[in-house]
């Protein structure tokens, strides 16, 4: 059942948080002086007072763009290109930042990400989807089913970020499997039908998937159940063609 989540390195240079948030200030240098100095960055024609949002310039008639550098505190002026290429780089800010804040939350040593990446040249992001297989392996043998469900939903926020989303159609399937079955991570009660519930966010990112991978609801319906029959297991309340009947009820409320 582990057998897709191989295989999903993508190309980009390697980064850590500090080292990106160098190089944007490093990058961007010369647009930090320039909001110091209230000057336009095409033509380098100097206001007098402080340029408070996004302008076309009076002296060279050219778009003026401000933004803001948090790590540092500081503001820049940018030109069109450049603040495209600062937007870039401020996602990939956020989304390592994003990647530590889960490493705690699931327990995976960050530090050991990062060190992994510079050994194995790889980016962090890699590493972190490894590490994530590696803790849905352990939580699924010890049963934790509740917070196996969790990871399996922050994987596809995940790959949703990476504008791969598609790559997630099993783990979402897993997460409403196991929810549907209300699944908890207590060893002497593993499913409880009071905690039986489907969450709109796993339904959105069917929907999202199905559409980005043309699927019509009768593979779908096959592809679900040929995926959670072998994870059918005593105490679930449940069987997967049961699950998908109660998913496509609320996927497809016209019938
Ligand atoms: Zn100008």
């Amino acid at each position: 059942m582990f057998k897709f989540l191989r295989g999903l390195f993508t190309e980009a240079p390697i980064v850590t948080v500090p080292k990106i948030e160098n190089e944007l200030i490093r990058t961007f240098e010369k647009n930090i002086e320039y909001y110091k100095n209230n000057t336009c960055p095409h033509c380098q024609f100097q206001y007098p007072e402080e340029i408070k949002r996004k302008r076309k310039c009076k002296n060279c008639s050219n778009e003026i763009f401000r933004e803001y550098i948090e790590s540092t505190k500081e503001r820049v002026l940018l030109k069109g290109e450049e603040f495209k290429k600062f937007k870039l780089i401020e996602e990939e800010i956020n989304l390592i930042k994003w990647i530590q804040k889960e490493c705690e939350y699931f327990n995976i040593d960050f530090k050991n990400v990062e060190n992994l990446s510079k050994e194995r040249k790889l980016k962090i992001q890699d590493i972190f989807w490894g590490e994530l297989n590696k803790v849905s392996i352990e939580l699924f043998s010890k049963r934790k089913f509740g917070k196996y469900s969790l990871l399996r939903r922050m994987m596809v926020i995940f790959l949703k970020k990476e504008n791969r989303i598609e790559k997630g159609l099993f783990l979402v399937f897993e997460s409403l499997f196991l929810e549907l079955n209300g699944c908890d991570d207590n060893l002497n009660k593993q499913f409880d039908l009071q905690l039986s519930h489907i969450l709109d966010v796993d339904l959105g990112h069917l929907s999202l998937i199905e559409e980005k991978i043309n699927l019509d609801v009768d593979d779908m319906k096959s592809k679900f159940i040929s995926h959670c029959k072998p994870l059918f297991m005593k105490g679930m309340i449940y069987n997967s063609e049961e699950a998908w009947e109660l998913i496509n009820s609320r996927l497809n409320p016209m019938g």
